[in-house]
């Protein structure tokens, strides 16, 4: 045979093209041939003794292969050994010597010939340490890999350990890989030993890498098959524990009760069919199964919805006036408002209306009075919190695929009451949130719309409930935060504050009473006196409402109670002893001022809480010009600031004030309380004033509190809320109010037994404000004790009223 390594230039030999394999130099290996050139070709070298070129089709699928589908680099070899196989197969050994580069391809003689130039290796002159290290590196990664693959025959394994020979090694080693044999060609092509040794180990890295990736996902696979063949295995064992006990039966009897409450079931005929097949499925499931008592504890709510159940509505408006009379003292408006709607519903019960919003400060009977309604006209009462609720599901509920997944709360609601047609209160719909998890405004939005709430879709639920039957009545503590597309569909009935002597009468008559009765005693056990409960309102508690006080009659009760065991004896509170019981007062007149004062004036603020005393303080200091406004202020109020200040500039000349003042003073302006949050333009003049008063050193009245927006001119423009300002001064004792011109009308919202004690001031102009409020200076003041009303004689000239 020729000697392959000593051929010169070019020489023609046939082609042997080889499909997915690569093979290198140094290897002999047995190969099979089918197409007619590849049979040709091997019995041509072989009764020649002629080597052949074992060159790679780039696709290997390519039946006729022309030079454009082969890799140019491929091994010479000789052939030896043919055995004939069946189907014109042959099976022959081919032992590759060197690298031979085919520079073209051609058909002759029924064959593929090439004319092949020998490619020897480079040189591996000078081992470097690095190329030692790498040596060393190429060994452990590939007895690593070896490890891995556990495939490779030991004698390679032995080979590779024992050589140093990059060349003979990196070939030797890189025809034993199971990789792409488009990788083990690039390895091929490179003719640089040294550079083939860094992109073997690179290649086998890398190929650890995957194969221990794809380990860890067989491990999985198993571990997941294994589990499910031992969850089934078990199943199956509790079947049989289950049918050898009976309890398969048990399941049966579970299901035939089911089947048995969906026929006597007046549920729509859509979720009948849907039950149906939701028993089938239990019937079929393992008994203790997780999906089981998902499955049961669905069928138990399903079936235990009020679907056809209802309570009989009977509305008689006298009754129904009554029950609010006797349960609640004043709010008349609002109950003239809720016997009309409950008029309309009774005249045409499937009228369409507007959901009732109740809307006030906290404490004023909002849900106490939804309950009357409920008692007056005979239906259940369900309440709601919506206070915080943020996500849907929290209305809508969890699909029930979820373990531990239930209803909504609107279907919980039902649900609980039993019945179809309850009064729902949803409490608080001014506090709801939404974040990602979806509005829950817009689900409420479909159950209180009565175009589509006869068919209220609960996801856990699954089937449509009718909830056009529900009687939904909304409360919130202000309007301006409730969704707009919810507002829309309310009517709104306002509620606010109470007057001193409605929260005495409610006080006495209601809440007295109530307590009187949850504790089972007597006036004569335990008498709480008139003149305890305006003590109590007067230095125990501030607020429009009047829930803090309930709290403190059961406070006071309990305390009482003790001392009434301990000492056997009838007692009697009055405004002498209460200290005993409740401590010492709260409010000592802190909420208002005792003496006029420079740069303090009163406003009065509007809040979600109700009216509040709000206190505005300025100093005016030398300086650049600067202007400072603290207290927690909004943007709103902050405006007012510079808008009160340009108008003082304005005018300055008249008011005796430095015209430069804006220049070469300071003005710090401060609202105490400066953790409560504050906003709104009505502060205008109240800030106008102090910032006036701290400028000219004139003192403001201290028995004058106002409200009023004040613009860039000095004009007073009109402001909200004057009934609920009205009673937080009455509360602090504050009866001359100055009030915008505009907001004159508002007066007759004030409850009668109150607005006689004010004297309104209806101004239009900011200098009208000063004339009333702001002091003469000092020299010529007169005394000013007579202006402030001592807070004995205020309440004396309650007393009498009462
Ligand atoms: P809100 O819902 O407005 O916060 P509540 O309805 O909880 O207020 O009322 C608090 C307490 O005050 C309840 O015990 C309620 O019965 C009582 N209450 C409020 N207003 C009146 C009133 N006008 N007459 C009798 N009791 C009242």
């Amino acid at each position: 045979m020729t000697d392959i390594k000593n051929v010169q230039d070019t020489i023609e030999i046939p082609v042997l093209p080889l499909r997915g394999i690569t093979i290198f130099p140094n290897t002999a290996i047995h190969l099979d041939a089918q197409r007619d050139f590849s049979v040709n070709a091997i019995e041509y070298a072989i009764n020649n003794n002629k080597p052949v070129l074992l060159l790679t089709q780039i696709d290997a699928m390519v039946e006729e292969p022309k030079q454009e589908d082969f890799y140019t680099i491929g091994t010479l070899a000789t052939v030896k050994n043919l055995i004939k196989l069946p189907n014109n197969c042959v099976r022959v050994l081919v032992d590759a010597k060197v690298r031979g580069k085919s520079h073209e391809i051609y058909p002759k003689n029924k064959m593929l010939y090439t004319q092949v130039e020998i490619l020897e290796s480079a040189p591996v002159k000078n081992i470097t340490k690095k190329n030692e290290a790498e040596i060393r590196s190429l060994k452990d990664i590939y007895s690593e890999y070896f490890r891995i693959i556990g495939r490779i025959s030991p004698d390679i394994m032995n080979k590779v350990i024992n050589s140093n020979d990059i060349d003979l090694l990196t070939d030797t080693i890189s025809g034993s890989l199971i990789i792409d044999y488009d990788d083990k060609q690039y390895l091929l092509e490179t003719l640089d030993p040294k550079k083939r040794l860094t992109r073997l180990i690179k290649i086998i890295a890398e190929e650890i890498k995957l194969l221990n990736i794809e380990i860890d996902i067989q491990s999985k696979v198993k571990t997941q098959l294994d589990k499910n063949h031992k969850d089934y295995y078990l199943r199956e064992q509790m079947k049989v524990i289950a049918e050898e006990l009976g309890e398969d039966e048990d399941v049966k009897s579970e299901a035939a009760v089911y089947e048995e409450k969906l026929e006597q079931s007046k549920m729509p005929k859509e979720a009948k069919e849907k039950l149906q097949k939701e028993i089938n499925r239990f019937s079929h499931l393992p008994p203790y199964s997780q999906e089981s008592s998902v499955s049961r504890t669905y069928l138990d709510i399903v079936f235990d919805l009020p679907w056809d159940k209802s309570t009989k509505e009977k509305i008689n408006i006298e009754k129904c006036m009554n029950v609010l009379n006797n349960d609640h003292y004043g709010l008349t408006d609002v109950k003239e408002k809720i016997t009309e709607y409950l008029s309309a519903k009774k005249i045409n019960p499937d009228i369409k209306s507007q959901i009732l919003c109740l809307v006030g400060p906290p404490g004023v009977g909002k849900t106490s009075i939804v309950r009357s309604i409920a008692k007056a006209i005979g239906r259940k009462y369900q309440r709601i919190s919506l206070g915080g609720v943020h996500d849907e599901a929290e209305i809508r509920g969890h699909r029930k695929t979820y373990v531990g997944s239930m209803p909504g709360k609107i279907i919980s609601a039902i649900r609980s009451a039993g019945v179809n047609n309850p009064i729902i209160l949803l409490d608080e719909i001014d506090k709801l949130a939404s974040d990602h998890k979806g509005d829950p405004a817009s689900a409420l939005l479909e159950a209180l719309d009565s175009e589509q709430n006869y068919s209220f879709n609960d996801n856990y639920i699954d089937l449509p409930f009718d909830l056009s039957n529900v009687l939904f009545i909304t409360t919130a503590n202000s309007t301006d935060t409730i969704p707009g597309p919810l507002l829309d569909r309310m009517e709104v009935i306002s509620l606010s504050g109470y007057t001193r002597y409605e929260k005495f009468r409610i006080a006495k008559d209601h809440l007295i009473k109530k307590q009187y009765k949850e504790h089972k005693i007597t006036k004569k056990q335990i008498n709480i006196t008139d003149s305890a409960v305006y003590t109590m309102l007067d230095f125990y508690v501030r607020e429009a409402g009047v829930r803090n006080m309930e709290r403190m009659i059961v406070s006071l009760i309990r305390k009482a109670e003790k001392k009434y065991l301990l000492d056997n004896n009838s007692l009697r509170i009055d405004e002498k002893n209460i200290e005993e019981y409740l401590g010492k007062k709260k409010y000592l007149f802190d909420k208002r001022y005792n003496e006029p004062q420079i740069g303090a004036a009163m406003g009065l603020a509007w809040t979600q809480a109700g009216g509040d005393t709000l206190f505005c303080e300025a100093v005016a200091v030398d300086g650049t010009g600067k202007i400072g406004a603290t207290g927690s202020l909004g943007d709103v109020m902050k405006e007012s600031t510079k808008i009160a200040t340009t108008h003082i500039r304005s005018i300055s000349s008249s008011l005796g004030i430095d015209k430069d003042f804006y220049k070469n003073k300071d003005i710090f302006i401060h609202f105490p309380d400066g953790a409560t949050p504050k906003d709104g333009p009505s502060a205008g003049i109240t800030i106008a004033l102090a910032v006036t008063s701290a400028l000219t050193g004139r003192k403001i009245r201290c028995d004058v509190a106002m409200t009023g927006e004040i613009s860039i001119r000095g004009n007073v423009l009109p402001i909200g809320g004057l009934k609920e300002k009205s009673l937080a001064a009455h509360r602090a004792g504050i009866f001359n109010i100055i009030i915008p011109k505009d907001n004159e009308k508002d007066i007759e919202d004030i409850p009668k037994e109150i607005v006689n004690d004010f004297n309104f001031m209806p101004v239009s102009s900011f200098s009208e404000v000063l004339n009333i409020a702001l002091l003469p200076e000092e020299k010529e003041e007169k005394k000013t004790e007579s202006l402030v009303v001592t807070e004995f004689q205020k309440y004396k000239v309650f007393e009498n009223k009462i």
